[in-house]
C-alpha cells in the first residue's frame, strides 16, 4: 500500500514516538476489538485504519480480538463478517484471531484474586437497587449492605454464581472501590453478571460473564498490547482500566488512549440502530448499499483504497466532529475517476433510428476503456441503425446552453458518429417514442470536414445488441443530517433513497464483476450488485454520481 508511507502524524503517533524514544517499549502492539454484535460500519473503519495502520508503519503488530462477553447479542455470522471486512480493507491481523472468551478462565482467576485481596464482593441487590444506590453526577452513591462480606463468604458465593446457584439478576460480583468517587464508573462497578446463555465460542461452559471494563484491560495485558486505542466515551473508564491492572498480578502494562468517534452526516454509526434498520426491513440487509457499513459500501462499489484514503483525510484527534458525506464521496470519486473502466449504459432510454444506415450493418467500433490510461485496454462496441439514448439527452427545442440532441440539430455519439435529429414519433400521451435521425458517415471520431462545430457528446447503446438492466440510484438514507439525534430516527428515512430504473447496458458489461465499479459515461459510477445479479439479470448500483450534485442543490 503506497499511501502508508505518507500517513500523517497525530497525537497518538506522537505518544508512540515518545514511548519508543524513551525506551518504554521496544515495539508497538495494538488491537482492534469489535464486539461481534453487528456488522462493521465506517466508524469502525477509522479504528481499523488507525490500529492496523500504526502496526504497519511502526513494524509492530495488531491483533483482531473479538470482545465477546455478551453471549445474548453476539453471533458467529457477525464474527465472520468482521473478519471478512478487515481483510477486505487490506489488513492482516497478527497470528490467530483472538477472543476475550479465550481468557475466561484467567479472568475468573483474577476475579478470585481481587476477592482474596478484599477488593471485590458478591452483591445481592437487585439491578434496580444497584442503579439507585449508585447515585448521580451530583449525588454520591451509597454502600450496598452486602459490601462488607468476608473474603470466605465472597469466595463461596462467587463459586455458587459460577455453578448456577443463583438466578439471573440475583447476584453479581462487584469491585470494591469507592461509592463516593466523582467518577461513576468507579462506584463499585459490576465485574461479573449471571447469564444462562449459550456462548458462540464457549458453549454452555459458563453462566457468569465478565463485564467489558474488567475484560478489556486484562485481555490487553494478556496479549501484550502496548497502546490500547478506543473512542472518547471510554475516557472515564480509563480509571477503572488502570485500577484493575494495578490490583492484579499481571506483568504487562498496556495504556489506554482515547480519540474521537467518526460521525458521518446523514448516516448512523450505532450498531443497535443499524440493526433496527435491518430487522424492520427498512433496508435490504446489513450490506444494503445505502448502509454506512463496510459491507454496504463494498456492495455499492466503494473500494478499500477509497475508505483508507477517507480515514486518512479525516485524521485522528480528540475533538468531536461530524464529517460531511461529500468527503467520503470525494474519496471514491477520486479513486474511480483514475481507475474505473468506462462503459456505456442508458438509464432512461428512448429509441433513435438512424434512417440512412442499413439495418443489415453491424459496425464494430473500438473504444478505449479509459480516456488517458491506454494500459486499461480497449473494447469493441457495435454501432447499429437502432440505438437508445437517454430521454434527457433530447429536446424538440432548446437554447444554446443545451449541448445535447435537438430537433434539426447535430450531436456526437460518444466514440462514434455525428447524428442529426430529423423528426420524432409520439404516442397517444404525447410522449416521444422514437427519434428519427441521420448520421454523417464521415465523422467517426473526427470533426466534419466542412468545419462545422459539433458541441455536445451523448452516450448510446445499440438497440440490437444492448442488454436489459436494472439501475438502482441511491440517495442519502436519511433526510436529516443528524438522524442519530432524532427522537424516532426511523421517521427520518428518505423515501426516495432508492430509485429503480430500467434501461440498457452495452454487451461488454455482461462480464462485469460484482462490486467493481465502472464509469458509465456521463451517468456516474456503477457496479454490478452482488446479491441480485446473476442468471442473466443485471442489476447495477450507482456508487456515486460524477459530480457532487447534492451539495450543489443543497446550496441553492
Ligand atoms: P456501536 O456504538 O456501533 O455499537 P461500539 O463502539 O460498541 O460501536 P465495538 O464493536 O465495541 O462497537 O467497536 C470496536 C472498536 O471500534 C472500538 O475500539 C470502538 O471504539 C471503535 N469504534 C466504534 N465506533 C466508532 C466510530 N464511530 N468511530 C471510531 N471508532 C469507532
Ligand atoms: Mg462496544
Amino acid at each position: 500500500m503506497s499511501e502508508t508511507l505518507a500517513r500523517p502524524s497525530n497525537f497518538i503517533r506522537q505518544i508512540i514516538d515518545t514511548d519508543l524514544a524513551e525506551g518504554k517499549h521496544n515495539s508497538v502492539h495494538t488491537r482492534f476489538p469489535p464486539e461481534p454484535n453487528g456488522y462493521l460500519h465506517i466508524g469502525h473503519a477509522k479504528s481499523i485504519c488507525l490500529n492496523f495502520g500504526i502496526a504497519q508503519d511502526y513494524h509492530g503488530k495488531c491483533n483482531l480480538r473479538f470482545d465477546d462477553t455478551n453471549p445474548t447479542k453476539e453471533e458467529v455470522e457477525y464474527v465472520e463478517s468482521i473478519k471478512r471486512d478487515v481483510e477486505w480493507l487490506g489488513f492482516k491481523w497478527d497470528g490467530d484471531v483472538c477472543y476475550s472468551s479465550d481468557y475466561f478462565d484467567q479472568l475468573y482467576d483474577y476475579a478470585i484474586e481481587l476477592i482474596n485481596k478484599g477488593l471485590a464482593y458478591v452483591d445481592e441487590l437487585s439491578a434496580e437497587d444497584i442503579r439507585e444506590y449508585r447515585g448521580t453526577l451530583t449525588k454520591p452513591g451509597k454502600n450496598s449492605p452486602y459490601r462488607d462480606r468476608s473474603v470466605e463468604e465472597n469466595l463461596s458465593l462467587f463459586a455458587k454464581m459460577r455453578e448456577g446457584g443463583f438466578a439471573e439478576g440475583q447476584a453479581c460480583l462487584r469491585a470494591k472501590i469507592d461509592m463516593a468517587s466523582p467518577f461513576i464508573v468507579m462506584r463499585d462497578p459490576v465485574l461479573y453478571r449471571i447469564k444462562f446463555a449459550e456462548h458462540h465460542q464457549t458453549g454452555n461452559k459458563w453462566c457468569i460473564y465478565p463485564m467489558y471494563d474488567f475484560t478489556h484491560c486484562i485481555s490487553d495485558a494478556i496479549e501484550n498490547i502496548t497502546h490500547s486505542l478506543c473512542t472518547l466515551e471510554f475516557q472515564d473508564n480509563r480509571r477503572l482500566y488502570d485500577w484493575v491492572l494495578d490490583n492484579i498480578s499481571i506483568a504487562a502494562r498496556p495504556h489506554q488512549y482515547e480519540f474521537s468517534r467518526l460521525n458521518l452526516e446523514y448516516a448512523i454509526t450505532s450498531k443497535r440502530k443499524l440493526n433496527l434498520l435491518v430487522t424492520e426491513k427498512v433496508v435490504d440487509g446489513w450490506d444494503d448499499p445505502r448502509m454506512p457499513t463496510i459491507s454496504g459500501l463494498r456492495r455499492r462499489g466503494y473500494t478499500p483504497a477509497a475508505l483508507r484514503d477517507f480515514c486518512q483525510r479525516i485524521g485522528v484527534t480528540k475533538q468531536e466532529n461530524t464529517v460531511e458525506m461529500s468527503t467520503l464521496e470525494f474519496c471514491i470519486r477520486e479513486d474511480l475517476n483514475a481507475n474505473a473502466k468506462r462503459a456505456m449504459a442508458v438509464i432512461d432510454p428512448v429509441k433513435v433510428v438512424i434512417e440512412n444506415m442499413s439495418a443489415d450493418v453491424d459496425e464494430i467500433l473500438t473504444m478505449p476503456n479509459h480516456p488517458n490510461r491506454p494500459e486499461l485496454g480497449q473494447r469493441e462496441v457495435t454501432f447499429t441503425r437502432e440505438i437508445y439514448i437517454d430521454r434527457a439527452d433530447f429536446r424538440e427545442e432548446a437554447n444554446k446552453n443545451y449541448k445535447r440532441l435537438v430537433l434539426g440539430k447535430e450531436v456526437r455519439l460518444r466514440n462514434a458518429y455525428v447524428i442529426k435529429a430529423e423528426r420524432v414519433e409520439k404516442d397517444a400521451n404525447g410522449e416521444i417514442t422514437t427519434i428519427y435521425c441521420t448520421y454523417d458517415t464521415n465523422t467517426l471520431n473526427k470533426n466534419p470536414e466542412d468545419g462545422r462545430k459539433i458541441k455536445g457528446v451523448i452516450h448510446w447503446v445499440s438497440a440490437k445488441f444492448g442488454v436489459q438492466a436494472e439501475f438502482r440510484l441511491y440517495d442519502r438514507l436519511f433526510n436529516t443530517p443528524n438522524p442519530g439525534a432524532a427522537e424516532a430516527f426511523l421517521s427520518t428515512i428518505n423515501p426516495t433513497s432508492l430509485v429503480v430504473k430500467y434501461g440498457f447496458i452495452e454487451p461488454s458489461l455482461q462480464s462485469a464483476e460484482p462490486e467493481y465499479a465502472y464509469q458509465f459515461e456521463r451517468e456516474g459510477y456503477f457496479c454490478l450488485d452482488s446479491k441480485h445479479s446473476g442468471n442473466n439479470q443485471f442489476v447495477f448500483n450507482r456508487t456515486v454520481g460524477l459530480r457532487d450534485t447534492w451539495s450543489d442543490t443543497s446550496s441553492n
